[in-house]
């Protein structure tokens, strides 16, 4: 692809993959067509979708194996299976880069996802930290050892455990303690939000409301929040008032990774569990894994079966490449120009009179703010789609219009910096996005009171951006040499 991100043999992996698909088309064709049509799809779009990138070949060959065919359950060197010696190579060679990759004293690479990572760090943090008086109200002095009855009493008694985590309309997760989630029903929830004004966390609020809600477990990391997070402070304020401090950094390790965060705003030496996933910024499989402190090891370690299934072989190969890959200084230099790529869409955002939430971006988020021009963010994120520019919305502080239609567009470099982008071409994009939107009018409804929903974009001028994109997209192509 371009020179921030790894290069591959281009005819070897295209006769791996048309041999590939001409063995799934024996079976399936419309399967093999799928996975054409889906490459083609990926190739022609002008991708700003923050939590989604493109990884390389030799990650995704190596999930099309028979490694996936073993059955793995427990920890390396230790399975409730035979024949695991090819299992326990792969998932120590993952966990080992994790651990050099981020300076971690221990990795646990089996989690299947970014939720199920954070339901592993969980109940490790509930089965190291609750012996009381929850636990010993149930009778029991370790979550693991709980009988069924047990566990009648202390679902009772689990509703006294706290988490003060990002509240969602400043960025935050719904996994950090949201009713949507069994996070929201497993903890008492609060939440911290940003300062009104400036639209930054403001620590001294996040350190009041942790004294006055006395959290289990003070989560920090975000989806949606534009800037970094000074996590020594965060320790600072979960030590004060006894709390574990667990940060989620699923849509920024590939930041951390790329030591672009580094110093108080590197999670890994300050939190005592950090979750993710493998496939936002950081550029690997979709899967999860957690670092944590020593004392968190042997808890997290439980993770399968306490909440995972049996660990993904195959997946923890690709997790492994992945972290090899982002091991290599040409990682680096890929996280590094993903966050230059923000500031300049920002920029080029702000520069044609744009409204950003917070003003810009540290990092690998743009959440620009459409209500100046009259829309949803639905309306947006749909007139945007037509143009061939592909977001999602997303709710912003206080947003007036709810978390279905919202006011803002978030919008992330990681994929389009994978595929070449620079400062040149995001300021080419913020172009192509303020055009469309000031030329994107709500349609009235019956009343005469403008739609949530509808919309209309100027004559042709979707069709005339959609050409652009297109443009852009073509001068960098996606998997260069790569012919199905
Ligand atoms: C994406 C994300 C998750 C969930 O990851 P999945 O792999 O989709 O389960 C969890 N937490 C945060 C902060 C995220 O951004």
């Amino acid at each position: 692809m371009s020179d921030v991100t790894p290069s591959f043999d281009a005819s070897a992996a295209s006769t791996a993959y048309r041999s590939a698909l001409s063995v799934i088309a024996e079976v399936e064709p419309r399967v093999a067509d799928a996975i054409g049509a889906e490459l083609a799809d990926q190739r022609a779009s002008l991708k700003l979708i923050a939590s989604e990138n493109y990884a390389s070949p030799a990650v995704l060959l190596t999930m099309g194996n028979w490694l996936s065919d073993k059955y793995a359950e427990g920890t390396v060197g230790h399975r409730f299976y035979a024949g695991c010696q090819n299992v326990d190579t792969v998932e120590a060679l993952a966990a080992e880069h994790a651990r050099e990759l981020f300076g971690a004293p221990y990795a646990y690479v089996q989690p299947h996802s970014g939720i199920d990572a954070n339901l592993v760090a969980f109940w490790a943090v509930l089965a190291q930290r609750v012996e009381s008086p929850a636990l010993e109200r149930a009778g029991v002095r370790h979550v693991n050892d709980l009988t069924d009855e047990d566990w009648a009493t202390l679902r009772h008694a689990l509703g006294d455990q706290r988490m003060l985590g990002m509240s969602l309309d400043a960025g935050g997760h719904l996994t950090h303690g949201f009713r949507p989630n069994i996070s929201g029903k497993m903890f008492a929830q609060s939440s911290y939000g940003t300062d009104p004004g400036t639209g930054l966390l403001d620590y001294d609020l996040v350190a009041a409301r942790a004294r006055e809600f006395r959290p289990l477990i003070l989560m920090a990391g975000y989806s949606a929040y534009p800037r970094k997070v000074d996590f020594a402070t965060m320790r600072e304020i979960a030590d004060e008032v006894g709390a574990t401090l667990i940060v989620d950094m699923s849509h920024f390790a590939g930041l951390v990774a790329g030591k672009v965060f580094s110093g108080d705003f590197d999670p890994v030496p300050h939190a005592h569990v950090v979750t993710s996933t493998s496939h936002k910024s950081l550029r690997g499989p979709r899967g999860g894994f957690v670092l944590a402190q020593p004392e968190y090891a042997d808890a997290v370690d439980r993770g399968c079966p306490m909440v995972l299934g049996g660990p993904l072989p195959h997946v923890m190969a690709a997790k492994a490449v992945a972290f090899a890959e982002a091991r290599r200084p040409l990682f680096a230099t890929y996280a590094q120009a993903v966050v230059d790529n923000a500031v300049s869409l920002a920029d080029g955002l702000s520069r044609r009179g744009a409204r950003l939430v917070t003003g810009g971006t540290d990092n690998h988020i743009v959440l620009l703010d459409v209500s100046g021009y009259g829309l949803t963010g639905r309306q947006a994120e749909s007139a945007l789609l037509d143009a061939g520019i592909v977001t999602n919305r997303n709710a912003i502080p206080a947003d007036p219009n709810g978390a279905w239609y919202t006011s803002g567009v978030r919008l992330g470099t990681p994929a389009l910096t994978t595929r070449g982008f620079g400062a040149a071409e995001f300021d080419r994009t913020a172009e192509l996005i303020v055009d469309v939107l000031s030329n994107t009018t709500p349609t009235a409804t019956r009343d005469g009171s403008p739609s949530k929903a509808k919309y209309v974009v100027d004559g042709g001028l979707a069709e005339k951006t959609r050409a652009a994109a297109s443009e852009l997209v073509a001068a960098h192509p996606l998997y260069p040499g790569l012919e199905l």
